[in-house]
């Protein structure tokens, strides 16, 4: 360890992987559980900072990072953490990572798109992405933003979700700390553990996770960075397809080749962002 005497900790929260939520009605602002969904969310946030703290003096900061990333009230989040909220930025559901940073924690995450008994399991956009696969491997979310904290060479040491998420994440690294708050028994329903219970397995697992960060290397993908993306449909595809050091694999797979990952992630983004706008 370096002299610094406090703990950089950053965590990443997405929505679908919470405790107790197993469908869009607790996970969109316009729809009647939502707010309930919110509330589930800090819990398992707090509890994740306070696992932290009760590892040791700790500097927090917490990316929320589903839909409009405004999921998080302010006053309702542990007051040890500064909050990054809002929409879109370049780094997204990790906006504000940087090399200073010791650990990463991923709470309320979810599986790739077409996991067998994952919990609203998707690849970043549900309605644009069928699949993501970098360097040959295909990935989801979880390995996308350990990729973006490895890039400034942070550890990803705990995530927590379903049971699901769970094993993509130790088939990353099995050094990896993780809690299942949840098993799916289909995509939209699962047996769900009482939040008081989950949040005292996520308190424990984090204070873990940080006592054996420096066994964990952190997650890179080597330059070139070739990220293959296969769409809904070939009318996306048409549209990425404009797009400077594109090149069409087939009617809905588009393939870029780039020589830094944020520089390929930035592309991955930028086709979603085309590939929704056009249907
Ligand atoms: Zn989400």
């Amino acid at each position: 360890m370096s002299g610094k005497s406090k703990l950089k900790v950053f965590i990443s929260v997405d929505m679908e992987g919470i405790s107790g939520i197993v469908h869009s009605s607790q996970t969109s602002r316009d729809q009647h559980d939502y707010e309930k969904g919110r509330a589930l969310m800090v819990g398992d946030v707090n509890a994740a900072i306070e696992g932290a703290l009760a590892h040791g003096d700790a500097e927090i900061v917490v990316a929320d990072g589903h839909g409009w990333m405004t999921n998080i009230q302010p006053e309702d989040l542990h007051e040890a953490a500064v909050l990054v909220r809002g929409t879109p930025k370049p780094l997204s559901q990790m906006a504000g990572i940087d090399e200073s940073f010791d650990a990463a924690l991923f709470i309320g995450y979810h599986s790739m798109k077409g996991t067998l008994h994952g919990v609203l399991s998707h690849t970043f956009s549900g309605r644009a992405i069928n699949s993501l696969k970098v360097n040959g491997r295909e990935i989801g979310e979880t390995a996308m933003n350990a990729a973006i904290a490895g890039y400034f060479g942070v550890p990803l040491v705990f995530v927590s979700g379903d049971l699901a998420i769970t094993k993509e994440a130790e088939a990353l690294d099995p050094k990896i700390t993780t809690v299942a708050v949840k098993e799916a028994v289909a995509r939209t329903a699962a047996r769900c553990i009482h939040p008081k219970k989950a949040r005292e397995l996520i308190r424990r697992g984090v204070r873990e996770a940080l006592e054996k960060r420096d066994s964990i290397s952190p997650f890179t993908f080597q330059p070139p960075i070739e990220v293959l993306v296969e769409y809904s449909n070939a009318l996306m595809a048409d549209a990425v397809e404009f797009m400077p050091t594109a090149q069409r694999v087939d009617g809905r797979t588009i393939r870029f080749v780039l020589d830094d990952y944020l520089k390929a992630f930035g592309a991955f983004r930028a086709s979603a962002y085309i590939a929704n706008a056009v249907t």
